[in-house]
Parts: C-alpha cells; structure tokens; sequence
C-alpha cells in the first residue's frame, strides 16, 4: 500500500457509537475523523426531541461505562434520562473528552470506494470533499432513518407536519390544535400523553395496538445511586452477562409461566407489572419461546388494557392479538389512561388503511379527520437503512446494497465479505435493539479497537470477513431467531415497516454468548477473518 491517507479512520455518525469509537481510536495513537450529519453531536438524542421522548432502559445503565470518572462525576435525576438531559450528558462527554474538533458536522457521507491498489477506502461527501483512509466504521445508528410512509397527498397538508425522528428544535406549542398522530410505536406511546394534555383534540390512528409497560418512572434515590456508584464497575459486568445487557443486577427467573399455579402466576405479574418497565419481559424464562406462556403474558396485558380503559369498545381496539414481545415492548406513562380522556378518539386503520392526506387532514375509511397538525410517529427504515443510503463499494466493485439485496449479510454483525477494513457497529447480526445499546456500541467499539490495534502493530493492511464464517453466522443468526416467537409478526425487526424491504430477522437473540463468542473469535487471532 503506502498511498497518502487524509486520516487513518473516517467514523460516519457523532452519537454514542461515533463518540467512543472517535475516543477509542485516539487511544491507539491513530488519527480519525467524524463525519456527521446533523450540527451536533447526539445522534438519537439530537434527532429525537419529541414531546415525551425519554431512555426506557434505567439511566444508570443508559450510559458510558468506561470511564470511571465519568460514570462517578455524572448525576442522572431520574429512573429513565429524558431526552434534553441525555442530550446534555452526550455533550458533557464531547467537552470532557475534546471529542468536538475532530467532528465535521452538517455533512452527510454519500459514498465509500475501496481501492484494492492501496487496500485505502475513499470517503465521499455531500460537501464533495474525499477523504482517504485505511479503516471506515460506520456508526451511523440502527434507529436514524425515518419512515415516511407515501401516502396519497401528503405534501398536500396544509398544516404542520412534524415525524418524531425529525423534530424540531424549539417548542411545538400544540394549545387549542386538532392533531392526528399517526402511528402507535415506542414514540407514539411517548408522545401522545403529552399532546393530549395541550391539545384541543388528538386523533390516533392506529394499524396495530402494542404492548406497552408502565415505566413508573421516578427521581432517582441518592442512598441507591450512591450504592451502584460504589460497585459501578461490578455492576455494569453484571449487565454484560444479562440477556439484553442490562438489570444484570437483579436475579434470573428460571421458571416458565406454565410451571406454576394460575394464582401464583398473576402474582408474579402484578409485581412485574408494579415495578415498570422492560423488565416484564423477564417475569418468566419462555415468553419468547413458548406460544402459550406467551399466550398467558399476552392475556394479562389485555386485562390491564381493559381495567385502565374506561370505555369498552375502546380497551378492545387498544387490546393487542399479536404474539407479546415480537414488536419492540414499549414503556410508557399514562398511555393508555390517555384514551379515557374525551379529546382523544382512537381510529383503527388495520382494515382500513389510511387513504390519503389533503389540505384538511387524514382520510380513513371514507371519513377525512380534520387537522391542524399531523404527527407522523411511523418509525425507521431499522438497522440497515441508513447503511444503504450510502453508496459503498467493496473490492470487485461490489456494491453492499447488491450484496444485502434478499438481507443483510455480516460475520458477527461487525464486517462484511468484500468489504475489508469496514467497520459496522451493532450492525445485522449482532444483538444491537435487543439490548441496552450502550453496552453493545461499547462491547463493539473495543472489540473494533482491539483488532485495528493489533493490525496496526503487526503492520497488517487488512482485514476481511471471510465467506464462509460470514454465511455460517448468517446461518446462526436465523436460527436462534427460528427457536423463538420473533419471526411471528409485521416488525421492523424483520423490515416489515418499509414496503419491499427483505423480510429477514435482523439482529442476534442473545448478548453474553454473542460476547464470548467475539472475545473468542479475538483469542484466537481473529477466527474467520482474513488478515493480510
Ligand atoms: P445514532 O444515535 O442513531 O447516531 C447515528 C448518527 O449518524 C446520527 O447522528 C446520524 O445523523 C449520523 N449519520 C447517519 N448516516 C450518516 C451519513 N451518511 N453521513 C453522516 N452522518 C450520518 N436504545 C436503548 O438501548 N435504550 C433506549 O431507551 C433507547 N431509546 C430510544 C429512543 C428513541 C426515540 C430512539 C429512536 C432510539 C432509542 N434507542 C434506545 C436506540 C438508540 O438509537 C441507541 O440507544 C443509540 O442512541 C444509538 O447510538 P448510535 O451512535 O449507534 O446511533
Ligand atoms: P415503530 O415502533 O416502528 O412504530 C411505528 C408506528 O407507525 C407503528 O405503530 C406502525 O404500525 C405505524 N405505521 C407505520 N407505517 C404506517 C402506515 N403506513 N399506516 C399506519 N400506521 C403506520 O417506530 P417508533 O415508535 O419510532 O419506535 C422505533 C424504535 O425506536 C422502538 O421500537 C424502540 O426501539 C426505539 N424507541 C424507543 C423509545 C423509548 O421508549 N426509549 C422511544 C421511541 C423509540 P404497525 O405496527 O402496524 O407497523
């Protein structure tokens, strides 16, 4: 090789991922640059500034672990970070650690060429620079995509038109306005609480109800903090081994829902119920994999549904047929006491889709529900979207959109055949959105780190997924998938949000083994993949 680089890595993305990766790479003594999109850092956190939008995994486990000092000088106020205090946390970072000079923002990385002369990749931006390196990590997030369905019309609103993944950086004062939310997802079950308490009326237009926890949110207990804080490192080992890589503190149920008398059953319920949040999901050891355990979680829900609900018609539309947990779980407060307040009407639109949208409002079923404001909480184009947007061209000239075009294919969700010294982070293939993505950007980045470290003192140019370790993973990973009820629904795991999307399970069910599977691969000098 030899060929002149600009820096040693381009890091496409300014949030968690980019921030630590940028960080870890000074470590090495190495040069890199962060190429971002928006005009700060935060990623999820700078996009996301809908009313109501908060971390549904505690804060104290929503947060860096490796750096000690900054894990003992940061104080989160409360059980679940709103999304100004995460901000504020992600810029503190950025100070603390001079990450900001090394960050260009307001530009968007369009395409990445590998040449194979000089084993360099050539970055490309919409601000027409080209940058050459040795290493590309795409820390571009799984959620930053948004999903803008084409309804009929849509430009055609005469009112305010805002998606929660977009949203603006002031205030939306909603006083007095007519709004229709369309969507029923995480950020709906956020948001619409909060619009509902502003506006005159909210219409909800729902395709398919959720299950949703009471997050039961709370300020934080000093005398408990004060006790992590103590054994914080121990603690967030703790939630490295843990299914979802958090609440590793808290003891494993082994028991399935079936095991147990109908009596003893509720009750484990309600106190799951009671406590909030995602943790219900781990009230028994087979929801996911057992239809009638799941059937039994599912009934539950319904019953809360139907306790909280005053208006019958209602609970029952907002009652869930679908297998509990195959959509991400959302965690809400007050979602649905929301639907018993008379400005709010809910409009099913799964039978009925939306039709089309007109200066007025939203036509559903015949019927046009007037509108000053539409609010279109319609998710992402998840986990590879954002990738694809980009141009990128391996060796061969194969382009990664060709090769992901019946799925994604990775080894370990960390690299791709063809495309050596790429970088993914909490890409396809690895747990990434079934866990606290903090722990997985970190486990990734130090594992990125750990390799482009070793290559570098070894003087290696590259290194590659190999083909068969790549198709073997692929293999893994739809099998684990296939041992549990997650393949039983329209998810935007699978891509089933975003018409003509591959229908293919997306991330690895399972964080410690997929973590000792990567330390392993690393022990063994970097099983399956190609360095040279
Ligand atoms: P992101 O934060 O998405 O950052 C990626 C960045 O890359 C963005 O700033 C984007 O602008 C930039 N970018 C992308 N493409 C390009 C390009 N071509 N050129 C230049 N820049 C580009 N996870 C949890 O574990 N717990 C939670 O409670 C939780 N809550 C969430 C709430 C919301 C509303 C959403 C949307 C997601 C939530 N997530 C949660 C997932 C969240 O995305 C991750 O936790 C985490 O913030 C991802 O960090 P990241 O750096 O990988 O990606
Ligand atoms: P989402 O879960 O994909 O929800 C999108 C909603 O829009 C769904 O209800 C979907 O209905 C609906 N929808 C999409 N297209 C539609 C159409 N053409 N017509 C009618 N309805 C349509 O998106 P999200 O709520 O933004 O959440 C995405 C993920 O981000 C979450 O799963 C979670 O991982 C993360 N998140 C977390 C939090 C948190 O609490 N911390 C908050 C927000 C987001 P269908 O279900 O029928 O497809």
């Amino acid at each position: 090789m030899n060929a002149q680089i600009d820096t040693d890595v381009v890091i496409v993305g300014a949030g968690f991922a980019g921030l630590y990766m940028l960080h870890s790479v000074r470590g090495l003594g190495l040069s890199a640059r962060v190429i971002e999109a928006a005009d700060d850092v935060g990623g999820t956190w700078y996009w996301n500034r809908y009313p109501g939008a908060r971390c549904d995994v505690p804060s104290m486990e929503y947060s860096y672990g490796w750096d000690d000092e900054l894990q003992q000088e940061w104080e989160w106020t409360e059980r679940y970070a709103t999304q100004p205090e995460i901000l504020s946390y992600v810029e503190h970072v950025t100070a603390r650690f001079d990450l900001r000079k090394d960050i260009t923002f307001e530009t968007r990385v369009t395409a990445s060429r590998f040449d194979e002369s000089t084993d360099t990749w050539t970055v490309k931006t919409d601000a027409d620079e080209q940058i050459r390196c040795r290493f590309v990590v795409l820390a571009t997030g799984c959620l930053s995509s948004t999903n803008l369905p084409e309804f009929d019309g849509r430009d055609d609103f005469a009112g305010r038109s805002f998606h929660t993944g977009q949203w603006p950086h002031e205030k939306v004062d909603f006083t007095d306005r007519r709004v229709v939310v369309i969507g029923t997802g995480s950020s709906a079950i956020q948001s619409i609480p909060q619009i509902a308490a502003e506006a005159g009326h909210v219409t909800v237009m729902q395709r398919t109800p959720n299950y949703t926890i009471p997050a039961r949110n709370q300020s934080l207990d000093p005398k408990e903090v004060k006790e992590i804080k103590a054994n914080y490192r121990t603690w967030r080992a703790k939630a490295r081994d843990a299914t979802a890589a958090f609440g590793g503190h808290r003891p494993r149920v082994d028991v399935s829902a079936k095991a147990i008398s109908d009596e003893e059953r509720l009750e484990r319920f309600e106190d799951r119920w009671a406590l909030g949040g995602l943790g219900f999901g781990g009230v028994f050891n087979d929801l996911m994999l057992d239809p009638e355990s799941n059937a039994l979680a599912a009934d539950f829900f319904r019953s809360k549904v139907a306790e909280i609900v005053e208006d019958p018609e209602l609970s029952e539309k907002l009652s869930p047929d679908t297998v509990f947990g195959c959509k991400r779980m959302c965690v809400d407060t007050d979602y649905l006491a929301t639907y018993n307040r008379p400005n709010v009407s809910l409009v099913d639109v799964s039978e009925t889709p939306i039709e089309r949208i007109t200066a007025a409002g939203v036509v559903a079923d015949g019927v046009e529900y007037e509108a000053d404001d539409i609010v279109y909480a319609t998710g992402f184009d998840a986990m590879t979207g954002t990738i694809e947007r980009i141009d990128i061209v391996g060796r061969g000239g194969l382009s990664l959109r060709d090769k992901w075009s019946a799925g994604p294919l990775t080894y370990l969700g960390l690299g791709v055949e063809s495309f050596p010294n790429l970088f993914l982070i909490t890409g396809p293939g690895s747990p990434s959105v079934l866990t606290n993505m903090i722990a997985s950007i970190e486990q990734h980045v130090e594992w990125i780190r750990d390799l482009i470290g070793s290559m570098t003192d070894q003087g290696l140019s590259t290194v590659e997924a190999d083909g068969e370790s790549e198709a073997k993973w692929v293999d893994y990973v739809n099998a684990v998938a296939g041992l549990t009820l997650f393949n039983n629904c329209s998810s935007w795991y699978l891509g089933a949000n975003v018409p003509g999307k591959p229908r293919v399970f997306m991330p690895l069910i399972g964080f410690p083994d997929y973590k000792v599977k990567c330390d392993e691969v690393a022990a063994a000098g970097y099983d399956g993949w190609v360095l040279n």
